[in-house]
């Protein structure tokens, strides 16, 4: 037999099937190990046949690999192939999609697994306090036994070692045990839906269009509509996909979904091991477990008989993938959707404006929830003039609302969140004699200083660099600090409120695979009653004590160059907002600006998504931006400036010429430097074009493929969120 193979390296020239002998074990969709250029390289098969164009004694021979089922389904492979004819990029790229890293490393699955069990009596056990993971692991194995330590790393991250090297657990290796969980009841922590919510689950399953957009308001209980979705084609025998944004994936969101779904759910979250990864993937694979949960990722789950899939915060930026391929996470899902006739449901409190729009028109349904669960009142937004704060002589960080709301809080034992974009103590050094900014030697960006530390941090390669004492450039020592950010904020507070136990969350205090869990996890628990952070806080967290969310500077997304701008300050705003008030407790906002008269601020105050969308609408309509037009970003980057060059050249030179022959199509074209010149070394230069036609689109990816080299990255981006 004949196994044509795609062997597993993405460079383009290599993206070719070759055809081997194999044996009968091998079959479509097959992990195999394929004799390549003097070395043994992993590959899938992607058709078998009977005869081959080359003469049989010069083919090679495969070996198979020696797994349960093949790697990828029938699915899988087609996709694979529609997606790699879309953005032109290798096959053996889309590939890996699909598959978890070890699995392409060759890696075979192990029929055996570490279970770990009780060594000690519980009551014997001591646990320091701040030993959450332990005391809980401890817990369920006191309560159900031994237990596999994939299963509890899952729940209690780092537990189940911390109690093996106190001797208290005991890990051994065994064959795979029946599953705990095969033969339990899904718990019944279901709750009676609402009748909004019962209704949003009817319209889901009788309305005939494929997507389905809930469009409802922070705290109107979307989550328990998904899960009753999930529940209902469970019962079908169907499988699900839930996607939601990573940082979503909160210890209580874990808990729950286990408690609702045991075994039969994997949940693929960052905190895994690449060995974890691998084994819920093989149950999802082999059908063990039914549903995949988590990031963008899982879109590629190797479910078959899908009954739905779920996107939770559709608007999400974190959707799209920012390394090639650069698919876009619902592009890839609606695939999915119609290729298995079952529903694609999106949700969000405050849409995409493109999605709404697709809705409105009635491409898809959309299904409106007005209300919150228990009819529980949005939190009041009280809108704090920073310019009225200035001229009365307040230049700190906190208006005089914000302080007062504060003490209130703070006096009635309740928690606040302050939210502000701007992560690190300041945002700039400034020396004040020469005007010199301290900036990243390998990015053209001006450094951050971080207290803690005391060091100058660039937040595009992560390079620290140690504190300044003198200004390099005039040698003179005033050095200034411009820009407010979280830990500056954070040190201004705790002398506001000696007594006050403060929090800080942003990319430096998250560090770490559960560095966000932890501080979530202590906040919701009451051990602090300030939380500071950046954009990261604003998503999904039900903390029911939180009753002040202040937006320290509600401008600042507002004066970002980019055509979403004011659609991602109305959805930041909005989700921050709905982190107050969740529990029968009303919420407050205060919203700092010096911008008071914005009206994308009103629309956000107001809670008025149709009049922001309204107005965002027409402004789009009028300037031809996105949903109305194509915005496409050819990016070439490269170490060394004169390749990099070169390679723009050579596209710039073919895109002009489709732009002079259908210059029609193109709204806007233009070659450039990128915003910033260079990152971790890398030049950038782009071609920016605006189309009103996309047929062109593909013409455009053709070049860009054309032009691809070792040297230089070439990256067509459609509509991107980031355009630095
Ligand atoms: P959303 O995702 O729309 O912001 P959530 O799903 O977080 O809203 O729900 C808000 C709160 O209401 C949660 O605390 C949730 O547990 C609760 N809740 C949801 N549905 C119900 C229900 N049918 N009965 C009682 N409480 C509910
Ligand atoms: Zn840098």
């Amino acid at each position: 037999m004949i196994a044509e193979v795609i062997v597993d390296i993405a460079a383009s020239e290599t993206d070719k099937i070759f055809d081997y002998l194999c044996d009968d074990s091998v079959v479509v969709g097959s992990r195999v190990r394929a004799p390549f250029g003097g070395k043994t390289l992993p590959g899938f098969v992607m058709r078998i046949k009977a005869t081959s164009d080359y003469p049989l004694e010069k083919l090679k021979k495969v070996q198979p690999c020696p797994d349960e089922l093949p790697a990828l389904n029938a699915e899988c492979l087609a996709l694979a192939e529609k997606l790699a004819a879309r953005y032109r990029v290798p096959k053996a790229l889309t590939l890996r999609l699909f598959l978890p890293s070890e699995m392409r490393t060759g890696k075979v699955r192990e029929l055996t697994k570490n279970y770990a069990a009780l060594a000690v009596d519980f009551a014997e056990m001591k646990f320091s306090k701040n030993a959450k993971n332990q005391l809980g692991a401890a817990e369920y194995l006191r309560d159900n036994g031994k237990s596999e330590c994939a299963f509890l790393n899952n729940l209690f991250p780092g537990g189940v070692a911390a109690l093996e090297k106190k001797g208290y657990v005991k890990i051994t290796k065994e064959q795979i045990l029946r599953d705990p969980y095969k033969n339990v009841e899904s718990e019944s922590v279901e709750r009676t839906l609402t009748a909004d919510q019962q209704r949003a689950v009817d319209t889901v399953n009788t309305d005939s269009r494929t997507v389905q957009l809930i469009h409802g308001v922070t705290g109107s209980g979307k989550t328990e509509i998904y899960l009753t979705l999930i529940a209902q084609q469970l019962k079908k025998g169907k499988t699900s996909i839930f996607l939601v944004p990573e940082i979503s994936l909160t210890p209580q969101m874990l808990s729950q979904l286990r408690a609702r779904f045991g075994r039969n759910a994997a949940i693929l979250h960052s905190g895994l091991s690449a060995g974890e990864r691998f084994d819920e993937w093989w149950r999802l694979r082999t059908g063990e477990a039914k549903i995949a949960i988590g990031a963008r990722s899982a879109v590629f789950a190797p479910l078959e008989n899908l009954g739905v899939i779920i996107i939770d915060e559709e608007h999400e930026s974190s959707y799209a993938s920012e390394t090639s391929p650069r698919y876009n996470t619902f592009d890839v899902a609606l695939l999915r959707a119609k290729r298995n006739a079952c529903k694609l449901v999106l949700g969000s409190a405050t849409p995409a404006v493109d999605t709404y729009k697709r809705a409105k028109e009635g491409e898809f349904s959309l299904i409106r929830l007005e209300k919150r669960i228990n009819k529980r009142p949005l939190p009041e937004i009280i809108i704090a003039d920073m310019r009225r704060e200035v001229r009365r002589g307040n230049n700190s960080a906190f208006s005089g609302a914000l302080k007062e709301e504060i003490e209130k809080c703070l006096a009635a034992d309740k928690q606040a969140i302050l939210f502000l974009n701007r992560r690190g103590y300041s945002q700039t050094v400034i020396c004040k004699e020469c005007g010199y900014v301290a900036k990243c030697q390998q990015c053209d960006v001006s450094l951050t200083y971080h207290r803690d530390e005391n060091c100058l941090k660039c937040h595009y390669c992560g390079t620290k660099y140690n504190m300044l004492s003198a200004c390099p450039e005039c040698g003179g020592v005033k050095l200034s600090y411009a820009g407010t950010g979280t830990q500056r904020v954070a040190a201004e507070l705790q002398k506001l409120y000696p007594a006050a136990r403060i929090l800080r969350m942003d990319n430096d205090t998250t560090s770490g695979k559960e560095g966000h869990y932890k501080i979530l996890k202590a906040f919701g628990e009451h051990k602090a009653d300030i939380l500071v952070g950046t954009q990261m806080i604003a998503k999904g967290h039900d903390f029911p004590s939180v009753t002040l969310v202040g937006i320290l500077d509600a401008d600042m997304s507002l004066h970002f160059s980019d055509y979403r701008s004011g659609e991602r300050t109305f959805q930041l705003l909005t989700q921050v907002a709905g982190r107050s008030g969740r529990a029968e407790e009303k919420g407050k906002v205060v919203l700092q600006t010096f911008d008071p008269e914005n009206e994308v601020l009103r629309f956000a105050t107001a809670y008025d998504y149709a009049g922001f969308y309204e107005n965002e609408i027409s402004l789009r309509a009028a300037m031809q931006f996105p949903p109305f037009s194509k915005i496409v970003r050819v990016l070439v980057t490269g170490e060394d400036d004169k390749k990099t060059i070169e390679t723009l050249r050579e596209i710039y030179v073919e895109l002009e010429k489709l732009y002079t022959e259908q210059s029609e199509k193109f709204l806007f074209f233009n070659k450039m430097r990128a915003p910033i010149k260079r990152i971790q070394n890398k030049h950038r230069y782009q071609v920016l074009m605006r189309l009103s036609d996309t047929s062109v689109l593909p013409l455009i990816y053709d070049i860009c493929a054309n032009a691809r080299n070792r040297d230089v990255v070439v990256a067509v981006e459609e509509n991107p969120t980031n355009l630095s």
